[in-house]
């Protein structure tokens, strides 16, 4: 059995001050492999290092993440682009958009947004989409994407509606789900991850981020946890937990193009 977490912060602090551990309790929970996601141009290089550092089940994505574009100092974007040709990078982003909090102004996030999309079509690696409070105008720089070139990315911690998760999967995305889906409250976001195509699902834990159900109250979450989500997902789509854990695997090592 093998699980792998596709989208976690291993430099948050919570994480990073106990990070041989946290790595050792992912595998024994059958978490073989992580993808660390950086933010900015420091926590990208941190992932770097991290990934580089535990370099037999952590690799990395690099990216300035929609909250930190107007931070982005001139040659912040520069550095980025280096990075991505660095060694386990398997990524860009995480990037997006976010109309929830407010500091970065909404042009800013698009033309980041914009570039990391660009990115991914001239390297080939995927892309790893942050959405909060604006699917529509996620959804108008896909298509946007789509008519340059194919897409390679991935909706992270899905929140949308069914049609617009059907739309990204025609547009070339995958679907990926968090902790979130395990919440009492949170049944559209079940019925979504039941109903999207096999091939298409991936999982991850967002930690130290929103722990799943039932160790929510577990502070910081990790990706030991992600066994969690996947037991949720798995019963709702019919299927038994070894099933479904070697097919989102599979999906993930495919996607990300690691071993
Ligand atoms: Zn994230």
């Amino acid at each position: 059995m093998q699980l792998i977490d596709t989208h976690t912060h291993l430099f948050e602090d919570r994480l990073c001050d106990q990070l041989p551990n946290v790595v050792l309790r992912a595998q024994q929970a059958g978490v073989s492999q992580s993808v660390c996601i950086g933010t900015d141009v420091q926590t990208s290089k941190r992932s770097v290092e991290i990934a580089q550092r535990f370099s037999d089940s952590i690799f990395a994505a690099v990216g300035i993440q929609p909250n930190y574009c107007h931070l982005a100092k001139a040659d912040d974007w520069d550095q980025i682009v280096a990075l991505a040709k660095q060694d386990r990078v398997c990524a860009v982003g995480e990037t997006g958009l976010d109309r929830y909090w407010n500091e970065c102004p909404f042009d800013l996030q698009q033309d980041y947004f914009d570039r990391h999309i660009r990115l991914s079509q001239e390297t080939n690696l995927p892309f790893v989409v942050h959405m909060r409070d604006c699917l529509p105008d996620v959804m108008v720089m896909l298509r946007e994407g789509r008519q340059r070139g194919p897409l390679h990315g991935v909706m992270h911690s899905y929140t949308g509606d069914l049609t617009s998760a059907l739309e990204c999967i025609e547009l070339g995305l995958h679907i990926s789900f968090a902790g979130m889906v395990t919440y009492k409250n949170a049944a559209d976001i079940r019925d979504v991850a039941a109903k999207i195509p096999a091939d298409r699902v991936l999982i991850e834990t967002d930690s130290p981020y929103l722990s799943p159900e039932p160790k929510r109250k577990q502070r910081p979450n990790e990706p030991a946890l992600l066994v969690h989500t996947a037991a949720c997902i798995a019963e709702v789509r019919n299927i038994p937990f070894a099933e479904f854990a070697e097919l989102t695997s599979n999906n993930a090592k495919q996607f990300f193009r690691i071993a």
